[in-house]
């Protein structure tokens, strides 16, 4: 099945290719129509964005509805087919996850509803600002969500208004180039716009900065580790960075230690801990540290122990980097890998069912400070919850990116809450409930932390515009009678 869709991308390349040679002055004539989307070269890319771009600003918000709309059913329809294509491919998280993640992004990345104007009021008039579009939007994305940070992206920046160009994670860049061909060919057979979505089917660190240097593209949105925030925020454009993460989770004295465990398994297991925003280590206060351990046992997590904890440290986080810049990550080989599989690795058998690994280690153990993305949590034992919520604020590293807490006492989370000072902050429940997945708010695979936009909406890819109106339009108070000739 795989096969047969890139060899069809490959057609679409080569045909294009073809018609250019035999007949330029026609294929100029017809700009880039035709392409869905798939560029090998990023000027013929964000050209062909541009376009798209023109086209989209002629049309009505009604018909950006209906271009969004086809996104979301493709996402929801073909989750199943695009869910297992993005599994074979990147071959890292869990399949019903893959699945649930570009269903639930269909349904629920807000949309054109989220558009809203401001107007100011008063003695002199009216004021209305109201939100535009930038034009063409360079956008950087993952290998743990290839195509759902596109799906969330292009509905969120399309609902704007904008068009977008993609540099996809070079193992995730088939399902990516799919998912882009398929949405492009919904869309320019129903509304006439092609490439809307524009990506660049044979990505590498020279197409991201060619887009990141591009005079056409407008403003730069990223999705990724440390290396690609800094080359973002270094590039000179307005950037809007969903950067890295290392979420820690404290449990008090006074949780709901069941809730709490089972709480935990569902989102540090959710596609084997890949979610920027999954629980990444524990700090549990002394009082209840055997009490939560055994709430883990009977929810279903397994517990590892001393030596199978020093095992699995030795065999899944390598060195990585030269010289000053050495430093602990994740081996590709555990990463995204099921807890069965991390499980083998230290000589013990357990069932592919089960979701989460789990055992007491001190701080000094790397999966505390590592961004792990895979499914073993360390749990530390903490004097009390001062000690647990510095802990926290430690090794979450000043990303600002996500915290929880487990605890009835609305004082300690509170002072967590200012002390950690993280774009999300999740009380009670599993890291999906900030993003609206069981908890309140609505949701987006982009959460900018470092340049502080937050959970990516429409409103955050567009730029303000104030019409005034002087000293009319307040419809409010009484007319003065007109004078009398
Ligand atoms: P990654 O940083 O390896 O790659 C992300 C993207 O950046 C890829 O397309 C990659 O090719 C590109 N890239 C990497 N270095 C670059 C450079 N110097 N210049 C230009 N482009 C570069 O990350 P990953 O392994 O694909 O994804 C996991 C990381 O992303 C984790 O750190 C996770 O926390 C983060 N993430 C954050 C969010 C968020 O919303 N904040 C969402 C998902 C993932």
């Amino acid at each position: 099945m795989f096969q047969a869709n890139e060899a069809l991308i490959r057609s679409v390349v080569e045909e294009v290719l073809s018609q250019m040679k035999s007949s330029p002055r026609a294929a100029s004539a017809r700009g880039h129509q035709g392409r869905l989307g798939v560029f090998t070269c990023v000027d013929e890319a964000v050209a062909a964005a541009r376009e798209a771009f023109e086209r989209l600003s002629e049309r009505s918000l009604e018909d950006r509805k209906r271009i969004i709309d086809h996104i979301r059913r493709i996402s929801i329809d073909q989750s199943v087919e695009l869910g297992t294509m993005e599994m074979e491919e990147t071959k890292i998280g869990r399949l019903a996850h893959k699945i649930e993640k570009l269903k639930t992004l269909g349904e629920r990345t807000p949309g054109v509803e989220f558009l809203r104007s401001e107007v100011y009021s008063g003695d002199h008039g009216l004021a209305v600002i109201e939100h535009a579009p930038f034009g063409v939007i360079g956008t950087i994305t993952p290998v743990t969500h290839s195509l759902p940070t596109i799906t969330g992206n292009a509905v969120s920046m399309i609902a704007a208004g904008n068009s977008l160009v993609v540099n996809p994670h070079p193992s995730g860049k088939r399902v990516a180039t799919e998912g882009v061909r398929r949405f492009n060919e919904a869309i320019f057979r129903d509304v006439g716009i092609d490439n809307l979505i524009s990506i660049i089917a044979e990505p590498t660190l020279e197409s991201a900065d060619a887009i990141f240097r591009h005079r056409g593209v407008r403003i730069i949105c990223v999705t990724g580790g440390p290396a690609v925030a800094r080359a973002a925020m270094n590039s000179g454009k307005r950037a809007i960075v969903a950067g890295p993460g290392n979420p820690p989770v404290v449990v008090d004295e006074t949780a709901d230690l069941a809730r709490a465990a089972r709480s935990i398994i569902t989102g540090a297991a959710y596609d084997n801990n890949l979610l920027c925003i999954g629980e990444k280590e524990v700090f549990v206060v002394d009082a209840v540290f055997d009490k939560m351990l055994t709430a883990m046992d009977k929810a279903g997590a397994v517990r590892l122990n001393r030596r199978e904890i020093e095992s699995l440290t030795r065999a899944a986080i390598v060195k990585v980097g030269e010289g000053e810049r050495q430093h602990d990550a994740p081996s590709k080989d555990f990463l995204g890998q099921n807890a069965a599989v991390l499980a083998r690795a230290v000589g013990k058998n357990i069932p592919q069912e089960v979701e989460l690994l789990f055992g007491e280690t001190d701080e000094s153990n790397p999966f505390v400070p590592v961004e792990q993305m895979m499914p073993f949590l360390p749990f530390v034992r903490c004097r009390d919850v001062e000690e647990a919520i510095a802990k926290a604020k430690h090794f979450e590293h000043g990303f600002g990116h996500t915290s929880i807490i487990h605890s009835t006492n609305v004082r300690n989370m509170t002072r967590m809450g200012r002390i950690m000072d993280t774009t999300l902050f999740v009380k009670n429940g599993p890291c999906m409930a900030a993003l609206g997945l069981g908890g309140e708010g609505y949701l987006s695979y982009s959460i900018a932390t470092p340049t502080g936009e937050g959970v990516t909406t429409p409103l955050t890819f567009t730029r303000e515009r104030r019409c005034s109106m002087i000293d009319e339009l307040r419809i409010i108070g009484k007319e003065r009678a007109a004078p009398c000739n």
